[in-house]
């Protein structure tokens, strides 16, 4: 399961959903003010910098703050977690608490990486109102979890297994959730989640307001989504392929260890000026940004292991041009808006073939011409170089006249994979 339906597919299960162009690429002419938001939650928007709504926040939050339940087919990168979270808050607000505060709101997602970056997202957007939420997440001390929940706030962000283990400690109440998110659900499926969701949904009030974001809409996730959510409004965020048509696209074959060499020596060539460099792991951005400056490189890694302040610097300096390379995870560089990027570098291919349109979004912007290239390591990272491929419909130039060509990482047309398994991403 995993792989985007195509248009026959997408028409069978998502007959009539609004299909929007995604954020980076389309920018709405509304602009937040037209959405029907309260003050304070403006106020919070435009501290975030944001002046106009990206396409599914515009079609999703005057329907939602109506009270309607969401099927959303859009994955990170799109501005789906201000399309939720807005409505939500303002409900809350609007709405307040008498007394103890009590569960109200349960955003459920996959990954603590995730769990962290949506309560962020609350945290921003809600600055202005008195709303009170929490994240849980497996693998840390529940102490301080356990206090939290006694003292009560208003919305949960959480990783099932966590929740379900506090839950039968009986330290979680959810028998007052008036709005239940399911983030990221095909995600939750091929992690294996099905079984916890189904107890969760059990543990919630019949009266509700449910939202269900995935990526992919497979046949498992209409199904689920058939079994809670009541005459949802539908809507899909594709990326706009013209995006993919603006920018040069070029494949480099080259051994794993030589792909280090090969991006410095296309870095130092006078035609790279501002570019970023998307490794898989945090891990891998840390250890390519040193490699990077020992050749003298002025490069800086990105990634939600680095402070606030860290990254806030990284940026500015990438902005000002006294570093010229930002070495990114997907996460990461979502909160990347700059201009002018010549270069997008795939130093990793990422697995799901939507993020590698989403990358070389980054380049090209406004008309101008921008260079995407891809190195491959073969393997899996081969596989992944074909699934991309069949998403955008066309092969990728192989550029070969580089010292480091390795005819042995090119992979078998098509690619061996074929299923389109998703695995869990980096972060
Ligand atoms: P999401 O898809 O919700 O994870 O958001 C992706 C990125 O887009 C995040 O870095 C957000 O801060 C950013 N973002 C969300 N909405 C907007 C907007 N209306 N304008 C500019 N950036 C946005």
């Amino acid at each position: 399961m995993g792989t985007p339906l195509g248009g026959a597919q997408r028409a069978q299960f998502f007959p009539d959903a609004k299909r929007l162009f995604s954020c980076p690429f389309f920018p709405s002419v509304k602009t937040f003010d037209d959405l029907g938001l309260v003050a304070p939650l403006l106020r919070g928007v435009k501290a975030q910098g944001y002046t106009h709504p990206t396409p599914i926040q515009e079609q999703a939050i005057p329907p939602l703050l109506a009270e309607r339940d969401l099927l959303g087919c859009a994955q990170t990168g799109t501005g789906k977690t201000a399309a939720f979270a807005l409505p939500i808050l303002q409900h809350l607000h609007e709405d307040p608490t008498e007394g103890r505060r009590y569960i109200r709101c349960l955003v459920l997602t996959p990954t603590r990486e995730l769990a962290a970056q949506i309560e962020e997202a609350f945290i921003n957007y809600g600055r202005y109102v008195d709303v009170r939420h929490k994240v849980i997440f497996g693998g840390v001390n529940q102490n301080p979890q356990v206090a939290a929940l006694r003292a009560g706030f208003d919305v949960l962000v959480a990783t099932p297994g966590r929740l379900l283990d506090l839950e039968g400690q009986g330290h979680v109440d959810l028998s007052g959730v008036e709005f239940f998110v399911l983030d990221e659900a095909d995600r939750m499926l091929d992690m294996g989640f099905i079984h916890d969701i189904r107890r969760v949904l059990k543990l919630l009030p019949e009266d509700r307001q449910n939202l269900l974001f995935s990526a992919t809409m497979p046949d498992s996730i209409v199904t689920l989504a058939g079994g809670f959510l009541t005459n949802p409004l539908k809507v899909e965020v594709t990326p706009q392929s013209s995006t993919v048509e603006a920018v040069e696209q070029q494949v480099m074959f080259v051994s794993r260890g030589d792909k280090r060499h090969l991006l410095a020596d296309i870095l130092e060539g006078p035609t790279v000026t501002r570019s970023i460099v998307f490794t898989r792991t945090k891990h891998g951005a840390n250890r390519l940004t040193q490699q990077l400056n020992k050749r003298g490189i002025e490069a800086a890694a990105i990634h939600g292991n680095k402070s606030q302040n860290a990254r806030s610097r990284a940026l500015d300096g990438f902005r000002a041009g006294s570093i010229n390379v930002l070495v990114a995870t997907d996460i990461a560089a979502r909160g990347i808006d700059v201009d002018d990027v010549s270069h997008v570098f795939n130093f990793d291919i990422p697995h799901e073939p939507e993020v590698y349109v989403h990358r070389i979004g980054r380049t090209g912007r406004a008309g101008r011409a921008g260079i995407a290239i891809t190195l491959c390591e073969g393997g899996d990272q081969g596989d992944d170089l074909r699934q991309i491929e069949r998403l955008i419909g066309t092969e990728v130039p192989v550029v070969t006249d580089h010292q480091y060509h390795d005819e042995s990482c090119i992979p078998p047309p098509g690619g061996s994979g074929g299923g389109g398994s998703r695995r869990g991403g980096g972060g």
